[in-house]
């Protein structure tokens, strides 16, 4: 086995465990593996070992890495910070995006989404951690937000993502998780049909699932430690 398919097999492990603490159904929980910085070939190790979702968060880096590996018909998702000028490439390249915080951007991405592709699946990133963080939209934003994206017909709104700063307090990471899900419920009450928290990284992975992410967003843990150039 190589090593990255023994690390997917190990955070497989690991989300078996979390969905049985959680008394969740282990297909509750998608894992995305997250291959920015990493080379396509490492993207195809990962498929062979059979994963078949992967994220990335740099477009610059992605739209040829995505393009070099279209015979794997992987799922991809977009999860890094999106630019106006960026959101073409996004639109034509990507299954999923995490990471929406501002209407402008996700009209944007509606209008740029090719027609002859399915809708855009569309997370909207909320912030969490108030002043500790700078990504994502406000908590009392995120309603109007949602309706406003709802209505775009490029996209298809599918939940709320967020990415709690970090901390060894696995207390505070579970409040911050759970205020998540908790906007998710309040947005369903509303009538918006969500199925969909992308919450949980490598290090945290656990504390999210017992908080109900429905995706996981795991890179370090598959890959390595990554390097930056
Ligand atoms: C890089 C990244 C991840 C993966 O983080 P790891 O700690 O390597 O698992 C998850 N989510 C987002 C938004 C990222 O940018």
């Amino acid at each position: 086995m190589t090593t990255i398919a023994a690390n997917l097999q190990a955070v497989e492990n690991r989300i078996a465990a979390a969905c049985a603490a959680a008394g969740r159904p282990v297909a509750d929980v998608t894992l995305l593996a997250v291959s920015k910085t990493w080379p396509a070939a490492a993207v195809r190790e990962a498929a062979a070992a059979g994963q078949g979702a992967f994220g990335e968060s740099y477009v610059q880096e992605a739209v040829p890495k995505v393009a070099a590996l279209r015979e794997l018909c992987a799922e991809w998702h977009f999860i890094g910070p999106l630019q106006s000028n960026k959101t073409r490439a996004v639109a034509e390249n990507f299954d999923w995006v995490h990471s929406v915080e501002r209407l402008k951007i996700a009209e944007r991405l509606s209008v740029q989404r090719p027609p002859e592709l399915p809708p855009l699946n569309i997370c909207l990133q909320v912030n969490v951690s108030g002043e500790e963080s700078k990504s994502g939209c406000a908590p009392d934003e995120v309603l109007e937000l949602a309706r406003a994206v709802a209505q775009l017909p490029g996209l298809r709104l599918r939940g709320l993502m967020a990415i709690p700063e970090p901390t060894e307090n696995s207390a505070l990471a579970r409040r911050r998780f759970a205020s998540l899900r908790e906007l998710r419920d309040r947005l369903m009450a509303a009538g918006l049909p969500l199925d969909t928290l992308s919450m949980g990284m490598s290090h945290d992975l656990e504390a999210a699932i017992l908080e109900g992410a429905t995706m996981v967003r795991v890179g370090t843990a598959i890959f390595g430690e990554r390097h930056y150039a």
